[in-house]
C-alpha cells in the first residue's frame, strides 16, 4: 500500500523519459514491501518517501573545442542522491544515451550497492551526452577540462568522489584530477580510478570485473556446489567490465564463448581470445568486433540488425553461465527463455540493471541462481573506497592485498544477501536479499541522523 502510493507519485512527479529510475525504484520497492511495516520508524521518518528523492540534481552547460576550433555544448550532471552512509560516491558515465533519468536511475542503484558493500559510502553518479567515440585524444582532453571547471565546486574528497562508468576510464579520469588540481591547487582524492602513477588503486581498473566473478564462484560454490571450471561462460559487453570478467572467468579454468559491443556480437566455441579484443576495444579504440572473424576462423559476427526480435545474440547460445556486462535493459524475457531452455544455471549481472524484470521473475521461477549488479558488480566502487583509504594515508597497497580484500567482500556480499533473503522467507531470491540488507543499512542511518 504504501508502496504503491510512493510509486504513483514518483509517477506524477518524474517525466516518462525517467522510465529507468521509474523500474529500479519500482524493483526495490517491491522488495522492501514485505519489511516496511516491520518497524514503524520507517513510516515515521517518510524514509521511503526521502530514499526515492534525490538529495541534489546538478545541470551545467559543458562547453569546448574540438580539433577545428569548432565549438561545442553538452549537459553535464552530477546527481547526488543520497550520504547517509558517507561521501556521495559513484561514477561518470560519458554517452549520447546520458540523460537526469538515467542518472537518477544509476545514482539510486548506487545507494544499495554502497551500503551492500559494507563500507562509508553514499550514492551518486553523474556524466555527460558527450560520444567518447571518434573523439581525437585532445578533444577528449579539453571536454574533460571542461567538465571539471564546472564540476568541481561540487567534489571534495568528504563531500562526493566520482569515478569511471561507461566512457570514462583511468586516462579520463587522469584529465579531469589533472583540471581539478589546476584549479584548486588541492592534490586531493577527490577522484577515484586514477592512474597509479599519482594515487590511483593497483587492481582497480580489474576490480569490477574480477569482482563478479569471484562473487559469481561464491554464489555456485555455495548453493550448488558448482565450480566455473571447464565451463561455457557466457558475456556480453567489451568494454572496462566485459574485460576483465573474461579474463577472471578464464583464469579459473572457464570457456568464454561470447563477447558483444553496441553494433555486433562475437560468438567464438574455441573461447574469446582476449588479447585480440583488447587490441579492438581498450584505451579508447572503438573498433568494430567484426574485425576479430576476420582474424579468427571458425568465430562469428552477428550484427545488431539480425538479433532476433526482442533479443540478443549473446543470450541465444548455450551456457552455463551468462554474465550480462555490457548495458541497462540488455537482457530481455525472450532471452531469458532462451537461457531457461538452453539449462543456464545461474545469470549474474556485470553491468547495472541489464536484465529486464520480466526477465528476472521468469529466471528466478525457472530456478536459474540470478544475481543483481548491485550486488554482482559492487566490487568496482569497494575498491575506489580502497583507493580512497590509500589515498587519505597516503599508503599504496600492493596488487594481492588489494585483491585479497577484493575477494574476502565479495564473499561477504553474497553471504549478507543470502542470509537476508533466508531470514525474510524469500530464499535464493538475491534480488530482495540485495535490496532488504541494503535498505535496513541506509534506513538506519537516516533514522540515527535525523530530519
Ligand atoms: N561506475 C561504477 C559503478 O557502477 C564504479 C563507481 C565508483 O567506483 O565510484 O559502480
Amino acid at each position: 500500500m504504501v508502496v504503491e502510493k510512493i510509486l504513483a507519485s514518483l509517477e506524477k512527479s518524474n517525466c516518462v523519459t525517467d522510465n529507468t529510475f521509474l523500474q529500479a525504484v519500482s524493483e526495490v520497492l517491491t522488495s522492501l514491501e514485505p519489511i516496511v511495516k516491520t518497524d514503524s520508524r520507517y513510516e515515521q521518518f517518510a524514509i521511503l518517501e526521502r530514499l526515492v528523492t534525490p538529495d541534489r540534481i546538478i545541470q551545467f552547460k559543458v562547453q569546448w573545442l574540438d580539433d577545428n576550433n569548432q565549438v561545442h555544448i553538452n549537459n553535464g550532471y552530477r546527481i547526488q542522491f543520497n550520504n547517509s552512509l558517507g561521501p556521495y560516491k559513484g561514477g561518470l558515465r560519458f554517452h549520447p544515451s546520458v540523460s537526469t533519468g538515467v542518472l537518477k536511475f544509476l545514482a539510486f542503484e548506487q545507494i544499495f550497492k554502497n551500503s551492500l558493500t559494507g563500507l562509508p559510502i553514499g550514492g551518486a553518479k553523474g556524466g555527460s551526452d558527450f560520444d567518447p567515440k571518434g573523439k581525437s585524444d585532445y578533444e577528449i582532453m579539453r571536454f574533460c577540462r571542461a567538465f571539471m571547471r564546472e564540476l568541481y565546486p561540487y567534489i571534495g574528497a568528504r563531500v562526493d568522489v566520482p569515478a569511471g562508468d561507461i566512457g570514462v576510464g583511468a586516462k579520463e579520469i587522469g584529465y579531469l584530477f589533472g583540471e581539478y588540481k589546476r584549479i584548486t591547487h588541492n592534490y586531493d582524492g577527490v577522484l577515484s580510478g586514477k592512474p597509479y602513477a599519482f594515487g590511483g588503486s593497483l587492481m582497480r581498473p580489474q576490480a569490477t570485473g574480477y569482482g563478479v566473478v569471484y562473487f559469481a564462484r561464491e554464489m555456485l560454490a555455495q548453493e550448488l556446489q558448482e565450480s566455473l571450471e571447464g565451463k561455457i561462460c557466457t558475456v556480453s559487453g567489451a568494454g572496462n567490465v566485459a574485460i576483465h570478467t573474461i579474463e577472471k572467468l578464464q583464469q579459473l579454468g572457464a570457456l568464454v564463448v561470447t563477447c558483444s559491443d553496441s553494433e555486433g556480437s562475437i560468438y567464438d566455441p574455441r573461447g574469446i581470445d582476449l588479447s585480440l579484443v583488447r587490441e579492438l576495444k581498450e584505451e579508447g579504440r572503438h573498433l568494430s568486433l567484426e574485425k576479430y572473424v576476420e582474424r579468427i576462423p571458425g568465430s562469428l559476427y552477428t550484427k545488431k540488425s539480425d538479433y532476433p526480435q526482442n533479443g540478443h545474440a549473446v543470450w541465444q547460445v548455450p551456457c552455463f553461465a551468462a554474465f550480462p556486462c555490457a548495458t541497462q535493459n540488455e537482457l530481455s524475457f525472450l532471452d531469458a527463455q532462451k537461457l531457461v531452455e538452453n539449462g543456464c544455471v545461474s545469470v549474474v549481472e556485470g553491468a547495472n540493471m541489464p536484465t529486464t524484470p520480466d526477465a528476472i521473475e521468469l529466471l528466478q521461477r525457472e530456478g536459474v541462481l540470478f544475481s543483481p549488479g548491485k550486488a554482482s558488480n559492487a566490487g568496482g566502487v569497494a575498491v575506489s573506497e580502497f583507493e580512497m583509504s590509500q589515498n587519505a594515508s597516503m599508503e599504496k597497497w600492493d596488487f594481492d592485498k588489494v585483491d585479497r580484500k577484493l575477494d574476502e567482500l565479495m564473499r561477504q556480499i553474497y553471504k549478507r544477501i543470502a542470509l537476508t533473503a533466508k531470514e525474510y522467507g524469500v530464499e535464493r531470491n538475491f534480488v530482495d536479499g540485495a535490496n532488504i540488507a541494503a535498505f535496513k543499512r541506509v534506513a538506519e542511518a537516516m533514522i540515527l541522523e535525523g530530519v
